[in-house]
């Protein structure tokens, strides 16, 4: 039993599934056909018994208003009596002492006389078998002018036999057509449904084996459940496709970027111990220059560490606007003491769907380029309209601008353009990075929009 079990468990899902639909559908058909032929013959032998006692009754009656002819009067003339019977039973008439007296029809031979008088006395109708074949036979004692005897009906089953076969064998040749149209349209179904779970299943594969290299593309496109899975699989693997070759780009271009100050520190390290230990100028300089690459260095890994942490956004978040602003210009007097930041609020202030810390890193990096990327005295200007279903934020600065070529890149990782490379304390190029992927967690759209002389003006419109 259990190695059937597990023979059964281990076949492909689609000879499981072929099997168990035919057997299912085997069952149910052959459990309507027992039914059906059961009630059909027990309600058709009845009415075979009803025949035969109704022929009975018909006899008796007629015999008894018949009452003044004589017996040897109906057996010289029994065509009456063959009109009242059916044509294949076969009636005779006993005497006590068992001789036949008459005989009407002479389809089935006589059957023995086992009765007693008092079973005689009512009418006994009994199943029995004459000369192989099934028959009710049906005794009474009868009443012919002065003759009394036992008459006996031999009704015949032949007819309602072969009925019985005849549908039978009906049912056997609809069950087997039903089985293997079933068989067939449950092996077609299995195959439908199963080739998509099998091409899935040779994705799987493909992307264990070769990694992303093949496009995952399958053949099904029905909007049910199997499509679904399809579409959640496909999607699934662009993104960690997406998110694989990202990776593999942000540490690349982190070990390049970390690569350039190290190698700097490194440089300085060897002029001090060539000539710096004697040359106070060297010494103080270089170890300027390597502080200065260190706090790169730091800042960058911190900036790297921020955009790897990808926190859950968090959909209920709320931010007040106004407050966040305000903490960031104390922020910034203290280490940009000669900027000038103006905030401007226009409208009935509502809360943004941000968290108030992704709104300040959104702000401080932008603001900070505007104060870093300047020849001028840096004016940071801040306006925030509060809209019915949006509020619109604009951070305008009097720096240096973004050439056109720099624009469409500004947001790419460790990107800078060539002007700010040259500034002093220049920045990892990661910040705008933040920026964006702050942005998309929270569906905050940015646009920029810079000149070379007026400067910069970041726009930003924040969800309720
Ligand atoms: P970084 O750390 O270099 O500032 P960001 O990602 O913040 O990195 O900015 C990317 C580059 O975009 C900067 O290096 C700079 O060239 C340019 N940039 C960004 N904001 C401004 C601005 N307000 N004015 C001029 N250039 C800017």
């Amino acid at each position: 039993m259990n190695k059937l079990k597990v023979l059964i468990v281990n076949q492909s899902l689609k000879k499981k599934w072929t099997l168990s639909t035919a057997i299912v559908i085997f069952i149910s058909y052959a459990a309507i056909c027992m039914l059906t032929y059961f009630a059909l013959y027990s309600w058709l032998i009845q009415n075979e018994e009803n025949n035969a006692i109704r022929s009975m009754d018909d006899l008796t009656s007629f015999f008894h208003s018949k009452y003044f002819i004589s017996i040897e009067e109906f057996q010289g003339n029994t065509g009456l009596l063959k009109a009242i019977v059916n044509q294949d039973q076969t009636v005779r008439i006993f005497n006590y002492d068992g001789y036949e007296v008459l005989r009407i029809n002479d389809v089935s031979p006589a059957a023995p006389i086992e009765l007693s008088p008092e079973q005689l006395a009512n009418a006994v109708i009994l199943k029995d078998e004459l000369d192989g074949e099934d028959v009710f036979i049906a005794h009474r004692i009868i009443q012919i002018g002065g003759f009394t005897g036992v008459m006996q009906l031999i009704h015949p089953l032949s007819t309602f036999q072969s009925m019985m076969q005849y549908v039978l064998t009906a049912m056997l040749i609809a069950g087997v057509g039903a089985m293997l149209l079933a068989g067939s349209i449950s092996y077609y179904l299995a195959n439908l449904l199963i080739k998509p779970l099998q091409d899935l299943r040779d994705s799987m594969i493909s992307v264990r084996d070769k990694g992303f290299e093949e496009k995952i593309n399958f053949s099904y496109q029905a909007d049910d459940e199997i499509g679904d899975l399809l579409k959640i699989y496909r999607v699934m693997m662009e993104e960690l496709q997406s998110s694989f070759l990202k990776q593999q780009q942000f540490v690349s271009d982190a070990s390049h970027e970390l690569r350039t100050p190290i190698q700097a520190i490194e440089g300085h390290l060897s002029l001090i111990k060539r000539w710096g230990k004697n040359d106070p100028q060297v010494l103080e300089e270089s170890i300027n220059t390597s502080l200065e690459e260190v706090s790169r260095i730091k800042k960058m890994i911190e900036e790297l560490l921020d955009l790897a942490r990808s926190e859950k956004r968090d959909e209920y978040a709320s931010a007040n606007i106004d407050k966040v602003l305000q903490s960031l210009i104390e922020e910034f007097k203290i280490i940009y003491s000669e900027a000038s930041i103006d905030v401007d609020l226009v409208g009935n202030p509502i809360n943004a769907n941000i968290t108030e810390n992704a709104l300040a890193q959104i702000v401080r990096n932008i603001v900070e380029n505007g104060i870093r990327y300047n020849h001028k005295t840096p004016k940071i200007k801040i306006n925030v309209q509060y809209l019915s279903e949006k509020i619109i934020m604009t951070i305008a600065d009097n720096g240096i601008g973004i050439g056109k070529e720099h624009l469409p890149h500004i947001f790419d990782r460790f990107y800078r353009a060539d002007a700010s490379r040259e500034h002093k304390g220049g920045g990892t190029g990661l910040g705008l990075s933040i920026t964006k992927m702050l942005a998309e967690k929270y569906n905050v759209e940015i646009e920029v929009k810079s000149s070379e002389v007026d400067g910069t003006t970041f726009t930003l419109m924040l969800p309720l």
